[in-house]
């Protein structure tokens, strides 16, 4: 297998690696691979930070591992290869009435990214996070190829979910699909005038998918205004997809100035009517929206971006409140932030999800955002959540500890399954996950 030099970033561009990458399109190669000379795993790096980064290392890309296993039609179990993106599933899948249990907002994600992130969905609140929909890992190590359930190793099952990569390199999976009507979704739109109507209806969506855009910018009586979308899904004439667009280079930092944002975010509320309505659109412009637009990264300029996503318990709308205040007022909101209830659904170590509410917002990578962001993750502490690791590039050692509560576990089984440190990323070298806990 040949390694070849690359340099690669996570999805925010404002930190990157170079290393030597390979890229085996078998599971024996991957197996000899990894007998050879272990290293982590990456899939699309769709992991806004470091996650996907071994800087100076080797780093294995499962990209092309990418294929159907086998799908037990009656059950509506499917096993892939790790590789296979989650919109390729849901591509094929849907028309023949099932979908991924759990989608993320971007189908480019791995199965494996998706278990080793342990990612939710506009659903978590009904249909928990990803991995407990998973049935069973193979997971290849120095020592060979392994299948494991829930059932047959339970510590390496929730130390893998959701671990970051650091047991071994997950080759291929079984999960349960879900029922779905077709490949269509019918959406309804409202327009929501602040955080307290938005949290309320929110609390009360009896809808399978539903999340909330929220206009950063907004401030006073109209702090934490947006829409909430409300989704099922459906069979029927497919509207025509809308065609793909590209970011062609880094755009200038003016792209995403404050009057800019606050002048989009308004024409953006307005585009739905005061009374709402409902629309027909394809299943991946609902699940995927920012997929159709190829680089759409690059609008944060060369420097790139963070994302701030936290989840912070039902009874703490106040840290909510004061953290909308906090971003309005710096006036460094990008129009991308996302607030969804989450239920209590995880299923590893060092899953993220909590049941309570979860913010996410985009900044252009500055001095001034590192220390706002700073502020939200005390205001998250502070309130008892935590910060989604698939997003973060800042964070530290202490503070994430202190906020999954589980991490003893997680490490004494890493230092199980990958003794040597093999499998160590950016991340976990940044945050001290392998050191001795
Ligand atoms: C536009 C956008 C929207 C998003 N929306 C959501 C959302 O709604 N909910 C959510 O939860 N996340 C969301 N994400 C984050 C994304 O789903 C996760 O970061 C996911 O893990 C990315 O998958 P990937 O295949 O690109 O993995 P990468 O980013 O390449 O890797 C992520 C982690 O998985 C490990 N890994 C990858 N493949 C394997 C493997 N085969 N074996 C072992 N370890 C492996 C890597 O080592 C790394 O630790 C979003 C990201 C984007 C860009």
């Amino acid at each position: 297998m040949r390694w070849k030099s690359a340099d690669y970033t996570g999805w925010g561009r404002a930190l990157g690696a170079t290393g030597q990458l390979a890229r085996p399109e078998r599971q024996s190669a991957l197996t000899a691979l990894v007998a050879d000379a272990p290293a982590p795993a990456i899939g699309n790096c769709r992991s806004y930070g470091d996650a996907c980064l071994n800087d100076g290392g080797n780093a294995i890309d499962m990209t092309r591992l990418d294929r159907f296993v086998e799908f037990d039609a009656d059950s509506g179990v499917l096993h892939v290869e790790a590789g296979i993106t989650l919109g390729e599933i849901a591509r094929i899948m849907a028309p023949r009435g099932w979908l991924p249990a759990v989608m993320p907002g971007t189908g480019f994600a791995t199965v494996g990214g998706a278990i080793a992130n342990d990612v939710h969905g506009k659903n978590h609140h009904g249909a928990g996070s990803f991995g407990q929909h998973v049935q069973a890992i193979t997971l290849v190590g120095p020592k060979g190829a392994r299948r494991i359930t829930l059932k047959s190793d339970p510590g390496l099952f929730r130390a893998t979910v959701g671990g970051l990569g650091q047991t071994g390199v997950i080759v291929s999976a079984e999960m349960q699909l879900a029922r779905c009507k077709g490949d269509i979704v019918t959406l309804t739109e409202r327009r929501v005038a602040n955080l307290d109507e938005f949290l309320g209806l929110l609390d009360r969506s009896e809808a399978t998918y539903t999340v909330g855009w929220v206009d950063a910018t907004a401030r006073g009586d109209a702090l934490g205004r947006g829409i909430l979308e409300e989704a099922e899904t459906g069979a029927g004439l497919v509207p025509p997809t809308r065609p793909s667009k590209s970011v062609p280079f880094n755009a200038p930092g003016f792209a995403l100035s404050a009057p800019v944002v606050k002048l989009f975010n308004a024409a953006y509320l307005r585009r739905v009517p005061e009374r709402g309505r409902t629309v027909v659109k394809p299943i991946n412009e609902f699940f995927f929206p920012l997929d159709r637009i190829h680089n759409w990264n690059r609008l944060y300029g060369k420097r790139g971006f963070h994302q701030f996503q936290c989840v912070v318990p039902l009874a703490e709308a106040a840290a909510l409140k004061e953290m909308l205040m906090r971003i309005s007022d710096a006036g460094m909101a990008s129009p991308l932030a996302v607030l969804k209830r989450m239920g209590p659904g995880r299923a590893g170590y060092m899953s993220f999800p909590m049941e309570g509410y979860t913010l996410a917002v985009d900044f252009r990578n500055r001095d001034a955002a590192t220390r706002l962001i700073g502020q939200l993750e005390d205001l998250t502490a502070q309130a008892g959540g935590r910060i989604y690791l698939a997003k973060d590039s800042l964070s530290g050692a202490a503070r994430v500890r202190a906020m999954y509560p589980e991490y003893e576990k997680w490490a004494t089984e890493v230092a199980r399954a990958d003794p040597k440190g093999a499998l160590a990323t950016d991340l976990v070298r940044r945050l001290g996950l392998r050191d001795k806990a």
